[in-house]
């Protein structure tokens, strides 16, 4: 027992989901979460509770995962808090209006620009990986973006979902951010409303009943989902490098962790190396054993389908392979398997389970890894940069460490590409992802006669006009491009062809110059 109480989880009634959503729904549309210095207020609240939920935190983590405070703090508490003060500290910056860039000179005169419009209402579901993390990092882009949110923790980390509720319900609007608490029923009840955004994070199965429900709405969706992510190990590796990066990646979190390599492709030469640099690694990282500093299974039945996978495998296990069914305890396992469709690779593993298939060359890593899957959510190359490289441009995934493993994910935005998701988050993406990108121009009464030009009745001027507009092409009809085509556009300023170019383009020049220079003129008067 810790110093702090947890009370159990409660679900919320089905029967009250619908009114929870539409109060999320008239608060965003009563204009409430528009004003900037709303959002930040509300960030800087969130970032308080989440300091005065530290015990909390630490606990549910430890109750739900076993989680070691260093990995608590690494993953979860320290993340949520140094995001919410990112995003304070750019989200003015981040709201301003866009210039548009490249557009035609004409249309200058409309001064373009890009707003970021909040979405509206969304929906947020979490995982229980990282609960605060995946679950609160959605919902802080949210409020920077103007949204209005719904959240749904994940059951399966039950503690976590109490204090995600403690922390919102004790800092933020309870009329624009509220929190549902269930499983599949609620979850299914929640996705039956209609929602401008529903940012999912979990596995594919149940992405894929994210997207038929949101088809029904046509609301649009990030997917953050799982992935058999490879790691590839050329035989110009270091060893002891991929060995302590690599069982670091896969037992932070017991493997409960959606970027962790599936499975390990080495070459040959230096399997005997690696294998034994795996070995060394093991005893330096956990000297009194890894029942200490080592998270735990989530449940019974994450822990049962980990153990078929070891129990089907017909691989040889090299290190490790114990398990304790009643502390849901999975020791790291390094296992070499020589088929591609072993039980340990077919299936997303999830746990703390280190599989090494041995190839022949990188050719024959990147044919396995494009068969198992097209699209992971992470790929992890290790050897020298021209290897990388080779791997990068014949193969695809949502992000990628080279030479470690999951770096790229507190470092960049973050997402899965095909299927292991669609959208990213994670810094400004996190408010990117929940705005829309409203394009508007402002037709000053003052140009009148230069776009009368597009009313009927159409003539000789239409013709000219259309002429004029049009731009030159630097390439051919064989698609290579032109020596000096530059000189051209430059000559013709980008219209017609270069014969008629000079006379044209004076024209243009002139009339562009006076039409800014009354537009300076004028300031922003309509
Ligand atoms: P999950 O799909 O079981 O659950 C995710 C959420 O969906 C939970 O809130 C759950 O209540 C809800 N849910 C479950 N079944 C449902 C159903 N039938 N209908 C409606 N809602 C349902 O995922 P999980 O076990 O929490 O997480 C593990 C999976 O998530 C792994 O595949 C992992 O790779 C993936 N994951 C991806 C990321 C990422 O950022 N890409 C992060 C963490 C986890």
């Amino acid at each position: 027992m810790g110093a702090v109480e947890i009370p159990p989880l409660q679900y919320t009634p089905v029967e009250e989901i619908q009114s929870h959503v539409s109060t999320a729904r008239k608060t965003f549309n009563a204009h409430k979460t528009r004003d900037v210095e709303y959002r930040l207020v509300q960030l800087r609240k969130l970032y308080w509770s989440v300091k005065d939920h530290l015990e909390e935190m630490r606990e549910a983590l430890r109750l739900d995962l076993g989680r070691p405070k260093f990995e608590a703090e690494l993953g979860d508490t320290n993340w949520v808090l140094n995001d919410i003060i990112f995003v304070c500290r750019n989200l003015e910056n981040w709201v301003k209006d866009e210039k548009a860039e490249n557009i035609d000179i004409t249309f200058k005169l409309m001064n373009p620009k890009i707003r970021k419009d909040p979405l509206g209402c969304v929906l947020v579901i979490g995982p229980f990986n990282f609960p605060f993390q995946l679950t609160l990092g959605p919902v802080i882009g949210a409020i920077a973006a103007g949204c209005t949110v719904v959240v749904k923790p994940s059951e399966k980390s039950s503690h976590c979902a109490v204090v995600i509720q403690r922390i919102i319900e004790a800092a933020l609007d309870p009329e624009a951010y509220i929190v549902v608490q269930g499983g599949v029923s609620e979850t299914q009840a929640l996705l039956a409303e209609r929602w401008d955004k529903i940012f999912f994070t979990g596995s594919a199965n149940v992405g894929r009943i994210v997207c038929k429900a949101a088809a029904t709405h046509m609301t649009p969706i990030v997917l953050e989902l799982g992935g058999l992510n490879p790691a590839f190990i050329s035989r110009n590796a270091d060893p002891r490098l991929v060995a302590r990066r690599l069982l670091w990646g896969k037992t932070l979190n017991a493997g409960q962790l959606c970027t962790s390599q599936n499975y390990m492709l080495v070459e040959r030469p230096i399997l005997p190396a690696v294998v034994e640099e795996f070995k060394k690694a093991y005893s330096e990282f956990w000297p009194q054993g890894t029942k200490k500093d080592f998270s735990r299974i989530i449940d019974d039945a994450s822990f049962q389908r980990i153990k078929r996978m070891v129990d089907n495998t017909k691989g040889k296990i090299l290190l490790g392979g114990t398990m304790d069914e009643k502390e849901r305890f999975i020791e790291p396992t390094l296992v070499q398997i020589d088929s591609i469709n072993d039980s340990l690779v077919t299936e997303e593993s999830f746990g703390p389970l280190l599989t090494i298939l041995p190839v022949d060359s990188l050719d024959e890593a990147i044919e396995i890894a494009n068969g198992v899957q097209a699209t992971p959510l992470a790929l992890y190359p290790f050897g020298t940069k021209a290897e990388a490289e080779k791997i990068l441009s014949q193969t695809r995934s949502g992000g990628v460490s080279i030479n470690d493993a999951s770096l790229h994910i507190p470092t960049l935005e973050f997402g899965g590409v095909g299927e292991s998701g669609s959208g990213a988050y994670r810094g400004k993406a996190s408010f990117d992802v929940f705005v829309h990108r409203r394009a508007i121009t402002t037709s000053p009464g003052w140009v009148e006669s230069a776009l009368a030009i597009r009313y009927p009745p159409f003539g000789k001027k239409q013709d000219f006009f259309i002429k004029a507009g049009s731009l030159t092409p630097d390439f051919d009809r064989n698609g290579q491009k032109l020596r000096l085509g530059w000189l051209r556009y430059l000559l013709t300023l980008g219209g017609g062809s270069a014969k008629s170019g000079v006379t044209r383009a004076t024209i243009v020049a002139a009339v562009a110059y006076f039409a800014l220079q009354l537009l300076d003129r004028r300031g922003s008067r309509l």
